[in-house]
């Protein structure tokens, strides 16, 4: 990690860059450049230095990440001019559109495609008493610790406190226990507090029964949601991992709590292989993985068949984006949230460690029993495989959209050796642009015919048109954002009415009629056509 280091030497005042890095159990530092005088004109400096440097480097830190995620347009610290403000951050022009994609295959994936789930989206803040109920404003606590020795300050969860030790082996001292809802005030006069929500979960469950009613939905079933969640961290760290404010997907599955038979896992959920590590191998302080399948779990008792089929759907979901680094954790007894009885967390393989991206939880009937007891409306509904009234029971799977982007960039990431420049290789569906479209020389034809291409195209993706710099340089441009496809205009499109379309995985070049331009991305898009294909190689 590379940062500036101010130095005063009689009276003026001088910026170095300096990189430290981690060798072993040392750290070392090195002064790689010097800066100038000025703090502006040295964040200029270290940002040139840094784009040359960052985009050659192949080991990835998190502080690379989140300078390649800035340099690119990608991520942005809050509120930058005022140097930033802790765990909240904005995703710039071109990080929007991957986090929308993100969130709409999530919904495809989730809601549209499985026939037992539904959609909702409720609001940020809810009754106060919704926490009460739900347990929150007296069990969603963090312990703040600062370690005797190296004095850093950091949280732990209660289960936590006495028994970890700081990186550099000093023991914590606790500074306070704190709640992780944020408070707001309601109303002007006479306002009342209330809390921003900490998960979604809760609008599901307090909505549960209307759903049910007004949609007709049969147990078991699911609702869907993503949206933003707050909460207030004591040491928020890890760029995207652990911020204050952030998106989750989550879905709540309900079923009759008797239901023990999943009707639709299937040989692809049974057979799913998956790094396993149990609770009893933590609890003898091991972690050591196990490669077991997903019915080896239910046959040993570890899950139920629904909890299962949920865990192996989350674990496919992530393939479709390549997401293979993964392993699956069980909580032990200790970590379980205080409405859980049974926590897997999926954590993915970063470069710089193993990071939880997504997780799932049985909730069991904690919640709907704790929202009835606090409201007094009974919950019940009638399923109709029994015949009989029934406060269904809860399996949660859960997703951290940030954590999930962070995984999919890392995962794209590629230095490329020949080209000598980061190529971003983005599932299709996810780049943030699926086509960017030059005319081969600034000339009018050229560009009239190009900007006719660009405005068909964006009627149903999104695209962008570009005719500044030499042609490498456009395709480098596109290439580092990690855009599948350059489609240019040159000398033979004017008077055979085709195109070239340019593969950001391997520059290979194909030919195309533009009438057929729009069907041919969308084919290749979908993963419904190969590139070579879709049109005329050009040798
Ligand atoms: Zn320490």
């Amino acid at each position: 990690m590379a940062f500036i280091v101010k130095k005063k030497i009689s009276g003026n005042e001088y910026y170095y860059l300096v990189e430290r890095n981690r060798e072993g159990n040392k750290v070392k530092s090195k002064t790689i450049a010097y800066l100038g005088k000025t703090k502006e004109g040295a964040e200029e400096k270290m940002k040139e230095i840094l784009k040359e440097k960052n985009v050659k480097e192949k080991d990835m830190n998190i502080e690379g990440l989140a300078n390649f995620c800035k340099l690119k347009g990608f991520v942005f610290r809050s509120s930058d001019i005022y140097g930033g403000f802790g765990g909240f951050w904005d995703f710039g022009p071109l990080g929007v559109e991957l986090l929308n994609n993100i969130k709409r295959e999530w919904w495809r994936y989730f809601v549209q495609e499985k026939e037992n789930v539904i959609g909702m989206e409720g609001s940020v803040i809810s009754h106060p008493r919704t926490w009460k109920a739900s347990g929150h404003i007296t069990s969603f606590k963090d312990i703040a610790v600062v370690c005797k020795k190296c004095k850093k300050a950091t949280k732990l969860d209660e289960s936590e406190f006495g028994k970890v030790k700081c990186e550099c082996g000093g023991d914590y001292l606790k500074q306070g226990v704190f709640n992780l809802l944020f408070k707001t005030n309601v109303g002007a006069l006479n306002s009342e507090e209330a809390y921003l929500r900490g998960e979604t979960a809760q609008s599901m469950f307090m909505n549960f029964k209307l759903i049910q009613q007004t949609s007709r939905m049969k147990l078991p079933f699911g609702i869907a949601q993503i949206g933003r969640c707050f909460r207030n961290e004591i040491a928020p760290r890890d760029f995207l991992f652990r911020c204050r404010e952030f998106h989750i997907g989550e879905l709540e599955f309900f079923l009759n709590p008797d239901e023990k038979k999943c009707s639709v896992l299937e040989k692809k959920h049974l057979n799913l292989k998956i790094k396993f590590l149990d609770a009893e191998t933590q609890e003898r302080g091991k972690d050591i993985l196990k490669e077991v399948k997903i019915n080896d779990l239910i046959k040993s008792k570890k899950i139920e068949e629904w909890h299962a089929y949920w865990l192996a759907e989350q674990i496919l979901w992530l393939k479709t984006f390549e997401l293979s680094e993964i392993k699956i954790r069980e909580h032990t007894k200790e970590e379980l949230s205080h409405y859980s009885s049974a926590t897997f967390d999926i954590d993915y393989t970063f470069p710089f460690g193993s990071k939880e991206i997504t997780g799932i939880a049985n909730r069991g009937q904690y919640d709907l029993t704790q929202h009835q007891n606090e409201s007094k409306q009974n919950l019940e509904i009638f399923d109709e495989k029994t015949g009989k009234k029934v406060l269904p029971k809860v399996i949660e799977p859960t997703f951290g959209i940030e954590r999930i982007f962070l995984a999919v960039i890392t995962k794209a990431y590629a230095y490329d050796k020949k080209r000598d420049y980061v190529v971003l290789k983005l599932p299709l569906k996810l780049s943030p642009i699926k086509a960017a479209i030059f005319p081969l020389i600034n000339k009018p034809e050229f560009e009239k015919l190009a900007k006719e291409v660009f405005e068909n195209l964006k009627k149903e993706f999104n695209v962008t048109y570009d005719s500044g710099g030499s042609i490498g340089r456009r395709y480098a441009r596109n290439d580092e954002i990690g855009t599948p496809y350059c489609i240019t205009i040159d000398g033979d499109s004017l008077r055979k009415k085709d195109v070239t379309i340019r593969n950001r995985d391997d520059t290979k070049q194909i030919r195309v009629k533009i009438k057929y331009l729009r069907e041919v991305l969308f084919k290749l898009i979908h993963d419904e056509i190969k590139f070579k294909d879709a049109g005329v190689f050009v040798k």
